[in-house]
């Protein structure tokens, strides 16, 4: 079974004594699943978010994502493979207001080195798939939440993520509009999409995870797959 994620016996620490924020931790996740992370706040999620995002490196231990062994890489490798491999959802969007959402969407694209005729292309294909065709000349400021959300999973998804981290994308939305970023992730993963999303909303794990997570004080509380719940430690 291919493993996009892979930590062995990482950890991060942000002080040099007392207790690391996460681990050190194993954990490994398979194509195509789609694990939701939760704990109380403060649990190490959003460390952990980062460690897997390349954003942040382990204090010790092993972080290989999408077959990148990331814990050993500088700066410039690290923000390349964010580039090539990651697609990051926000729980506010973090969309570039000056850019129209056709641009927002094909920025990264271009980034990356692709030209603007495939990117171009892409984003269209993109628009067309999360029904947001009509605002792609519109400003992100001129569209509500869910639709806003849309465009970030779109630009998330511009250069084929082996890896699509939301960090609680359904935080700052309405209940309709929740429901419907719901839906967008579940279908996601049924397309086979590899998926972890850090999340309070229990109704977003239930719905679109095919394994939870729970994180305590930085460890491995809990480990549900399926209909099996596995208390670890
Ligand atoms: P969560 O996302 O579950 O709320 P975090 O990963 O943000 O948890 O934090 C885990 C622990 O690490 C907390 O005790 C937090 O205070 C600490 N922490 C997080 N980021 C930093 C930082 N940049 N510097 C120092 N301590 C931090």
């Amino acid at each position: 079974m291919t493993h996009v994620i892979e930590l062995t016996g990482a950890a991060r620490r942000y002080a040099a004594a007392g207790a690391p924020a996460l681990g050190p931790l194993d954990l490994t996740v398979a194509e195509g699943e789609a694990l939701a992370v939760t704990g109380p706040s403060g649990s190490g999620k959003s460390t952990l978010l980062n460690l897997v995002a390349g954003l942040d490196r382990p204090s010790e231990g092993g972080v290989t994502v999408a077959g990148t062994r990331l814990d050993g890489l500088g700066e410039h490798a690290l923000a390349r493979f964010r580039r090539e491999r990651i697609g990051m959802v926000f729980q506010f969007f973090n969309l570039l207001d000056d850019l129209t959402v056709a641009d927002n969407i094909r920025l990264p694209a271009q980034l990356g080195g692709t030209g603007r005729r495939a990117a171009t292309a892409r984003a269209e294909e993109l628009m067309e798939r999360l029904g947001i065709a009509r605002h792609a000349r519109a400003h992100p400021g001129q569209l509500s939440g869910g639709e806003r959300q849309r465009v970030a999973v779109a630009r998330a998804l511009v250069n084929r993520p082996a890896l699509l981290l939301a960090d609680e994308p359904t935080g700052a939305l309405d209940r309709a509009a929740g429901e419907q970023v719901r839906e967008l992730l579940t279908e996601l993963h049924r397309d086979g999409q590899t998926l972890v999303l850090v999340t309070h909303d229990l109704e977003l794990a239930r719905a679109c995870a095919s394994r939870t997570v729970v994180l305590i004080d930085g460890r491995l509380a809990q480990d549900t797959q399926g209909t099996r719940s596995e208390a670890v430690r």
